[in-house]
């Protein structure tokens, strides 16, 4: 039995977000193309025997949690204690995703931990069970389990993978920023915003007609996140400056990402936003097909 297992731990964005509601309970109710890009973390766990159990966190990236309040050990406990397994777990975050960017770090980490200790204690969970058990954990977790592109429904657990995406390279821009998504959804007024027209921007994209979804896309949090923050407004109107067929902030921000017809072009208007915003975490990207 092996006693270390790794995986890359992607990142998303979202191709357009719309919110069509809430539950009684407050959850708002999802309607995005969730699309994992080639951005990951980097996830070890490894196990010695022990009795009881114990878990520790450690990272290249000491801003992000290291305790408990990790996804990442959220994950790894809750499998230890419903399956009643024993053993001292160790966790390694290679941190390469930005933090609080919009582009779920936390929960692909924590998603990725789900799947590795499943693979070493050998648990037989199937891919279902453990969205099952990661949507208890955050919403996007299920998301993460199911990978590359799907539409996101209900509070991110009704998914619909899309099995295509078009032709196209996007580049990631993340000011160094930091935006709460719990502010966001909490300052979101749903009777005022611009609601998108996902099913325009679904089809698109099933059908690979970029230009369209380009055009059609929107994401009703940037009438939070932009309005407070206007680099995010920059970020975009330098995108399409630089060759974008569209640009739009992904989940509640403050990343923005531009589509690009193919790599070379993004890789080109990488350089040229690299100059401009020296501050920014700028990278370009392909999809996760
Ligand atoms: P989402 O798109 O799901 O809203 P995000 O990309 O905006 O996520 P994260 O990178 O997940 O944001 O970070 C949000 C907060 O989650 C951080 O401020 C951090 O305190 C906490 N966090 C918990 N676990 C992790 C983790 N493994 N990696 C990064 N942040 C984590």
């Amino acid at each position: 039995m092996a006693n270390s297992v790794s995986k890359k731990a992607y990142a998303k964005i979202n191709i357009g977000l719309d919110i069509v509601g809430k539950t009684d309970n407050g959850y708002h109710l999802l309607n995005s193309i969730m699309q994992q890009v080639d951005l990951y973390d980097v996830i070890t766990v490894s196990r010695e025997d022990e009795d009881g159990y114990s878990i520790t966190i450690d990272s290249n990236n000491h801003d992000i949690p290291l305790d408990e309040t990790n996804l990442a050990y959220k994950a790894a406990d809750i499998l230890m204690k419903e399956y009643k397994l024993s053993g001292k777990v160790s966790i390694y975050i290679d941190k390469r995703i930005p933090m609080a960017a919009g582009m779920a770090g936390g929960s692909t980490d924590g998603a990725a931990v789900l799947e590795l200790i499943n693979e070493l204690f050998e648990l037989g969970l199937s891919k279902d069970e453990l969205k099952g058990i990661g949507v208890k954990l955050g919403a996007d977790i299920p998301f993460c389990i199911e990978g590359k592109g799907a539409i996101c429904q209900g509070i991110g657990e009704i998914m619909t993978p899309l099995g295509t995406a078009p032709d196209m390279a996007v580049l990631i821009a993340k000011p160094p920023i930091s935006i709460s998504t719990k502010y966001v959804y909490t300052h979101l007024k749903l009777d005022s915003v611009i609601h998108p027209d996902m099913d325009k921007v679904i089809t698109a994209y099933k059908s690979g007609d970029l230009k369209t979804v380009a055009d059609s896309m929107g994401n009703v949090l940037e009438s939070v996140s932009e309005k407070e923050n206007e680099i995010i407004t920059s970020l975009k109107a330098s995108m399409l400056e630089e060759g974008a067929v569209g640009s739009l902030m992904s989940g509640s921000g403050p990343t923005v990402f531009g589509l690009f017809e193919d790599m070379t072009l993004a890789s080109k208007a990488g350089e040229k936003m690299k100059e401009k915003y020296p501050d920014v975490f700028i990278q370009a990207v392909n999809l996760i097909k």
